[in-house]
């Protein structure tokens, strides 16, 4: 395939110490010939792969010094690209970077598109759609364990077990084919009824297993959001500051994508929570008494987890009530904070209240019971035995709808051959879910759908 060479900034806008300015294409060693100069006058066109090279940038208009570089050149195919690979390295600051960017893109290389280096991998069959989608997730992870479910991915992990599933259909495929081609043997169709279930009921299973890690997977990627309720004063603020203090709030401001907002995350053991701010306040003070029970449910129910604060010194009020039940039928901690003080909450009645969800006793202001809040959270959701080390997660929506299709057109064909409808029609059921499969892995998708998915990524990546 041929394609023009394209430029981005490649690190993230702001103060970094360093930055770099990646070409990739044809073009990228002759770009950089006509603007490095290397202090023993070599051009990096004759320069070995893989190699760094210290020297400036000129502008060949007017022959001043731009800027003092590192200029990394890697040659296809072995490159993120299979393309040459140029990396420029120059001081950090947005100032200095746009200026290399400039230099470059009037010397003949074309400002890339949000996600097209990646695109170029996948165009080149570097990488596989799932792959790509994954590197799009590491560059947002938010925790280790969401960084290890992308890195796992990007390795292919997902990639080949659709491979195996789709094997699977294939052959089951080529058995009716069998059966269909010699249908005057009548074992033959025996062997294939009773082998069509057994297989097709092997993907289904296998597919099922996979959807059971989205849950999980899809918190790891996107973050729980969580919102703090409780009546003024409980401690909802301190809260927020323990978790932000204890757990380093990683403040995400993602450049070159629709969603430019600043969204803060905390990290507890693993378990991304993304704070959201709930008509417009984080933790909402009193939401319940200002708009009804009903609507501050209907408010609540945006998030996926709930942390409810009581005050431990003082008895539960009308209030109190009022936010569980706002807040029944959701995820929920209870938290009765401020035990350094003498106790006035009745915890009987807290618990009867609370029902299946977790109470957890603390004292913000001592530090106390800040482990056991954060050990609520993560049994809530990893129960304690998951680990994204031994597990394959699917954790992208655009493939956990395609894994459900599959599933469904799977449960179809079963349900079926059960009913000894004509294996010729089973066969219509199974090559869609074998397309649908194929999506996930960029087999089967159309161009405008790739576009559209690339279109999604930072730029530079
Ligand atoms: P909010 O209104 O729910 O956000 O409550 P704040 O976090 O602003 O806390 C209200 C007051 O209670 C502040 O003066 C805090 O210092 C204090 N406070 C928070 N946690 C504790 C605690 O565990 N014990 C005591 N004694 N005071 C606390
Ligand atoms: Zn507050």
């Amino acid at each position: 395939m041929e394609f023009d060479t394209i430029a981005a900034i490649s690190t993230p806008m702001g103060e970094g110490a360093i930055a770099i300015v990646r070409l990739t294409g044809d073009e990228a060693l002759s770009i950089i010939d006509k603007i490095y100069k290397g202090p023993s006058g070599k051009k990096l066109s004759e320069a070995a792969s893989h190699t760094i090279h210290y020297g400036h940038l000129v502008d060949p208009k007017t022959e001043k010094i731009i800027e003092e570089v590192m200029v990394s050149v890697m040659r296809a195919p072995k490159t993120f690209t299979r393309e040459d690979v140029v990396e420029i390295n120059c001081h950090g600051g947005l100032v200095s970077v746009k200026k290399v960017l400039n230099l470059v893109l009037a010397n003949g290389a074309r400002l890339a598109d949000p996600g097209e280096f990646t695109k170029r991998a996948f165009l080149n069959g570097r990488i596989d759609l799932s792959q790509a989608e994954a590197v799009m997730d590491l560059i947002r992870a938010k925790t280790d364990r969401a960084m290890n479910v992308a890195l796992n991915q990007m390795e292919g992990r997902l990639s080949k077990l659709i491979q195996r599933l789709r094997q699977e259909i294939l052959e089951t495929l080529a058995h009716v084919e069998v059966n269909i081609d010699y249908p005057e043997y009548d074992d033959v169709e025996e062997m294939t009824h009773h082998m069509l279930i057994e297989k097709a009921t092997f993907v289904r299973n296998e597919l099922q297993k996979l959807l059971q890690t989205a849950e999980q997977g899809k918190i790891l990627r996107e973050g729980i959001s969580t919102v703090i309720v409780g009546r003024p004063n409980v401690g909802k603020s301190s809260l927020l500051n323990s978790f932000v203090q204890e757990n380093k709030a990683i403040v995400t401001d993602i450049p070159g994508t629709t969603r430019d907002v600043i969204e803060e995350y905390v990290n507890v053991r693993g378990v991304p929570l993304r704070l959201v701010d709930t008509a417009g306040i984080r933790e909402t003070e009193d939401i319940v008494e200002r708009i009804g029970v009903e609507k501050s449910r209907a408010v609540l129910k945006e998030a996926d987890l709930i942390l409810l604060v009581l005050n431990y010194a003082e008895e539960l009020s009308a209030e109190d009530e009022n936010i569980f039940a706002a807040a029944r039928g959701m995820d929920v901690i209870v938290i009765v904070n401020k035990t350094d003080l003498p106790q006035k909450i009745d915890l009987n009645r807290v618990k009867e209240l609370a029902g299946s969800a977790p109470v957890v006793t603390t004292s913000l202001l001592e530090d106390r019971g800040v482990d056991e809040l954060e050990e609520a959270i993560s049994a809530l959701f990893f129960a304690g035995e998951l680990e994204a080390s031994d597990l394959t997660y699917v954790s992208n929506t655009r493939h956990i709808a395609l894994i459900t299709q599959a599933l469904n057109t799977i449960d179809d064909a079963i349900t079926a051959i059960e009913n000894g409808v004509p294996v010729d029609l089973v066969q219509i059921d199974l090559t869609r879910s074998w397309e649908l499969l194929g999506e996930i892995i960029g087999d089967t998708v159309s161009e405008s759908l790739i576009d559209q998915l690339f279109s999604q990524f930072c730029l530079g990546k």
